[in-house]
């Protein structure tokens, strides 16, 4: 099976989150169970600042945009796994400091950048003569790809079928509808039942319209969405292809997330024998500036500063919390106000409450290895990955029960449970949820043998990519009009 994958980030090239780490991973794994596999990426500064390599190829792009036609540079790079990339270069458009925004908003020509790029992907397929079974796009910035297979590339596309996934349906790619031609799609497209959304542009309902078939990242997830709460809008239009829609769980690399092997670590450990742990935690504290004794239960919270990560609930929580007996680090970028808030509390708090606001993979490493707790409070969570991490570190999840967190964490119980969840979203249960957590911390036995059960749980990739690979078949029966989409749902 010829699969083609095409993310906006993609692990090592280019990350924002995990977005990229699944993409990156995903298609390693889909080349190891026999898949062709080819990746499209924009070429941006990050990748060459990365010094990662690239060739370039002979083939350039004429692609259409508006009414000019710009010519984009095919570059191949490889990942170590093997996978090859092809990075497509447009300076003005990709060659920049970050990859959507700036700390003060998005970039203010985002449309024109990611139709360029969804655009000059299926160009370049038809350079290069491939033609994939598959292409498997992810969220809004590749959204036109699946209505350009259906509209003005149809002729030459007519046995490739696509798969759009939702990594987070809260970003949409929201544009003026005066900008409509720049996509280039025929205007007949420009309606309810297509692009079309409230008066503007929305990408990602492109995607979702006219793919054979969308996945999101977890079941919960896959059914939150047709909701009012959790749909943002878009539950009528999921709901009414909730036939073509599936929940696939994300998986994790454990070549890159495991407290055995982990190179940013401290001293490995591993279920036996967890002493290097307590090195880890004894690092952090001392990277933190935390003012504790080691015996002091540490949470850490690594997360994007945005409104779907519960920062709201927290901070409301944070004087109840700074009453227990607990340190709490945090590790993130994004929003302004969530900078400032944590930043200020973490100058009240000092010693015991600690705020970097970097992105920094190797400290990252270090606070699932040196925590004893992972605290996300999340509104909503599409997957969510490093819950999952955590629990390969013993380091304890409390989670809200929503997405993808309540489907990976069991609520803790003597005899079965990996983490703590709580359902309300708000402080007062979070704050609960935490004295429950430290209760059974303080329970040494308790505590080793919630350890042990967490690390030994298993999310690698090996069982999602094989349901994206009866995904894959299922879509390209799909494109040729033999569909059981019931049989497909009951797998
Ligand atoms: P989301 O994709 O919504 O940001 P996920 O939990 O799915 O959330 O994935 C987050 C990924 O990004 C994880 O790999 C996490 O380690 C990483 N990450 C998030 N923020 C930072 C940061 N400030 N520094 C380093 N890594 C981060």
């Amino acid at each position: 099976m010829k699969v083609v994958i095409v993310s906006s980030e993609v692990s090592p090239f280019a990350k924002t989150g995990g977005l990229a780490d699944v993409t990156g991973t995903l298609s390693h794994v889909l080349k190891n169970m026999g898949c062709e596999v080819m990746v499209f990426l924009p070429f941006y500064r990050e990748v060459w600042q990365k010094g990662i390599e690239a060739e370039k190829l002979d083939v350039d792009v004429a692609v259409p945009i508006d009414r000019r036609t710009l010519t984009v540079g095919i570059y191949r790079s490889m990942t170590l796994g093997g996978v090859p990339v092809y990075l497509l270069k447009r300076d003005e458009y990709y060659d920049r400091t970050y990859l959507y925004a700036t700390p003060e908003g998005d970039y203010f020509d985002n449309l024109e950048r990611f139709t360029l790029f969804s655009r000059a992907v299926v160009e370049s397929l038809m350079a290069l003569k491939e033609i994939p079974d598959v292409i498997h796009c992810n969220d809004w910035q590749t959204g036109l790809i699946p209505a350009y297979i259906q509209s003005l590339y149809a002729p030459h596309f007519k046995e490739t079928a696509t798969v759009f996934t939702i990594h987070n349906i809260a970003y949409q790619g929201l544009f003026p509808a005066t900008l409509f031609d720049i996509t280039g799609l025929p205007q007949d497209m420009y309606n309810m039942e297509g692009v079309e959304f409230w008066g503007k542009i929305n990408l990602l309902k492109a995607g979702i319209v006219y793919a054979d078939v969308v996945t999101t990242v977890s079941e919960k997830y896959s059914k939150e969405i047709q909701t009012p709460e959790y749909g943002y809008g878009l539950e009528g239009v999921l709901k009414k292809r909730k036939d073509r829609l599936f929940g696939v769980l994300n998986g994790v690399d454990y070549s890159q997330w495991n407290p055995a092997t982990d190179r940013y670590i401290t001293a490995n450990y591993n279920e036996k024998d967890l002493s290097g742990k307590a090195l880890c935690k004894e690092d952090l504290i001392r990277e933190f500036s935390l003012d504790i004794d080691p015996s002091v239960p540490l949470i850490g919270i690594i997360s994007r500063f945005a409104e779907q990560k519960g920062f709201d609930i927290l901070s409301e929580a944070m004087d109840e919390l700074m009453k227990l007996r607990l340190a709490i680090v945090i590790l993130g970028t994004g929003e302004k106000r969530y900078q400032t808030l944590l930043s200020e509390l973490a100058s009240r708090y000092r010693g015991r409450l600690s705020v970097k606001i970097a992105f920094n993979e190797a400290l990252a490493h270090k606070m699932e290895a040196g925590c004893d707790f992972l605290l996300m409070p999340s509104r909503y969570e599409p997957c969510g990955l490093n819950q999952i991490y955590s629990l390969r570190y013993g380091t304890i999840p409390i989670v809200r029960a929503t997405g993808g967190l309540d489907d990976t964490i069991r609520d803790y119980s003597e005899k079965d449970g990996n983490g703590f969840k709580f359902k309300e979203y708000s402080s007062k249960a979070l704050v609960e949820k935490v004295k429950e957590a430290l209760k059974v911390y303080r329970n040494k036995k308790r505590w080793q043998t919630l350890q042990k059960r967490a690390m030994r749980e298993d999310f690698s990739w090996q069982r999602s990519a094989r349901t994206y690979l009866s995904i894959y078949k299922f879509a390209m029966n799909a494109k040729r009009g033999e569909i059981s989409s019931t049989e497909m749902h009951k797998k």
